[in-house]
């Protein structure tokens, strides 16, 4: 199951047993900033940018329905609610996002000139640092 998800990805990187990086194919995604996990039956997947889980699986083809495999959504009932990420498990992700600010701020303190991709990459890692505060904070 999980297998049909993976394939869909590029980059994908397994970090742990039933756990993989990949990049988010639902922004421009130069490292791996996609955490996916199987738990139990389940599927979780956590974008690290901040994309929602629907659209990363919208941009694959897929929807919630095939991160539940075993649960058939009735018309009309809610979205089943995904299970958060630990802190422990978003730890790598933290510290890579924290790399590239340090990389930028090296720069920037440097006097040298980021490029506009690197401003992007390093605005996308503040956003993520700032969004997983939120939830951390929650
Ligand atoms: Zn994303």
């Amino acid at each position: 199951m999980v297998n049909s998800i993976l394939g869909r990805l590029h980059g994908v990187k397994q970090t742990a047993p039933n756990k993989w990086l990949a990049k988010c194919p639902a922004h421009p995604d130069r490292s791996p900033s996609l955490a996916i996990r199987l738990a139990d039956d389940r599927i979780l997947i956590h974008c690290f940018a901040g994309c929602s889980v629907d659209a990363v699986l919208s941009a694959i083809g897929l929807d919630m329905a095939d991160l539940f495999p075993d649960r058939v959504a009735a018309p009309g009932s809610p979205k089943p609610k995904v299970p958060r990420f630990s802190a422990y498990e978003l730890f790598p992700l933290l510290i890579q996002e924290a790399l590239i600010l340090a990389l930028a701020f090296d720069a920037v303190v440097s006097g040298d000139v980021l490029a506009d991709t690197d401003k992007q990459r390093a605005e996308q890692a503040f956003n993520a640092v700032l969004r997983l505060n939120n939830e951390v904070a929650k």
